[in-house]
């Protein structure tokens, strides 16, 4: 009930940020709606309040949505994003970002990129600064030098004690041993081990206007190099201003393969809904599961993949293969958990 009613404050502009500008049901499907609406991952709140807040000043939805992601890339006690998140299996923090600017139907991106903690900032200026899309590595690196960043240590405390302990916990058969006693391991790296995770975030705004952005750290320990789908378009993000937007997290190898938020963008213009939209990315996902190596004894796949998005008529929705689980809704006055759609119970 209380889901419904708030889907329904969205589509209908009723969030304080947009009181006085009703728009009448009939016309709802013919006008597109006005923002600020925000979609996030479930670990893109302050991001959502940032970006919402940047909306209500007038200001673009790229603006806002890479200011609302850059707290997020701050912050050392996320372990999937900028500063603090898990390395390589090297011991190096590697960064993905993408951004994509809906007016202008452009996009950035930085992959592999290494010491700089807000690559979404360093993905934005590929984008308007470069006559490039996507700068990898190295190149990235020297990119965002000539730009004026400064490069810094994005390993914390605590990402390198998970990466040690996994490193240590490999195989009994190197040199590297965990500590006697499983006390010594604090905690927080227990517990951690398996995390992985990325922020995506979609804004629309005052002006009608959409854009989205998506930075991760990427598949924890993965091999140095690898990059995922964070930083491509089509895979980690697609927007397209008279449609709508898509962002993704999850298992990114999966998501290369089949291009999925460029999928659900397409199904968008089709007239798919956001969330019916998500669904039929997660289903192209799961059904193009042909690896044993990526399956569950049941069939299912053992990995998740979740889909985020908004339409330009200020719809939302999300879906993922394996839930429950929740993403982030901003609409201008309420910043809440809404539940994916999603295919299978997690076991
Ligand atoms: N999609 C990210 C990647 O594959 C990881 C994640 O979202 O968990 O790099």
């Amino acid at each position: 009930m209380y889901r419904r009613s708030f889907v329904k404050s969205a589509l209908f502009g009723l969030g304080a940020g947009t009181m006085g500008r009703w728009i009448r049901p009939q016309s709802l499907l013919a006008d597109n709606a006005r923002g600020p609406l925000v979609v996030s991952s479930a670990n893109g709140k302050p991001a959502a309040a940032k970006a919402v807040e940047i909306i209500n000043q007038g200001h673009d939805a790229l603006d806002a949505v890479i200011a609302g992601v850059n707290i997020v890339e701050d912050d050392p006690q996320d372990h999937s994003v900028g500063y603090g998140g898990l390395p390589n299996e090297n011991g190096v923090v590697q960064l993905d970002s993408c951004c994509m600017h809906g007016p202008t139907h452009n996009a950035g991106a930085v992959a592999a990129l290494q010491h700089i903690k807000n690559p979404s900032k360093v993905a934005r200026l590929v984008m308007e600064r470069s006559d490039h899309v996507l700068l990898t590595g190295t190149g990235a690196l020297n990119f965002a030098k000539a730009h004026g960043f400064k490069e810094e240590s994005l390993l914390t405390d605590e990402a390198r004690q998970i990466w040690l302990y996994w490193k240590e916990s490999l195989s009994d058969k190197d040199n590297w041993f965990t500590p006697r006693n499983k006390e010594d391991i604090p905690e927080k790296v227990r517990q951690m081990f398996n995390i992985t995770g990325t922020i995506t975030c979609l804004g629309l705004d005052i002006q009608g206007n959409i854009s989205g952005v998506t930075t991760t750290s990427g598949l924890a320990f993965k091999l140095p190099g690898r990059v995922g789908d964070s930083p491509i378009i089509g895979a980690g993000l697609y927007v397209d201003n008279e449609v709508g937007a898509c962002g993704s997290t999850g298992r990114g190898e999966e998501n290369l393969k089949n291009l999925t938020c460029f999928l659900a963008v397409e199904e968008m213009r089709r007239g798919k809904t956001p969330q019916q939209a998500c669904m039929i990315a997660v289903k192209r996902i799961v059904k193009h599961v042909k690896l044993p190596s990526l399956k569950k004894k049941n069939g299912r796949p053992n990995f998740n993949v979740k889909f985020y998005a908004l339409d330009k008529k200020g719809r939302f929705g999300g879906a993922a293969i394996y839930g429950p689980a929740r993403y982030v809704v901003h609409n201008g006055s309420e910043n809440t958990f809404v539940d994916f759609a999603y295919l299978y119970e997690q076991e």
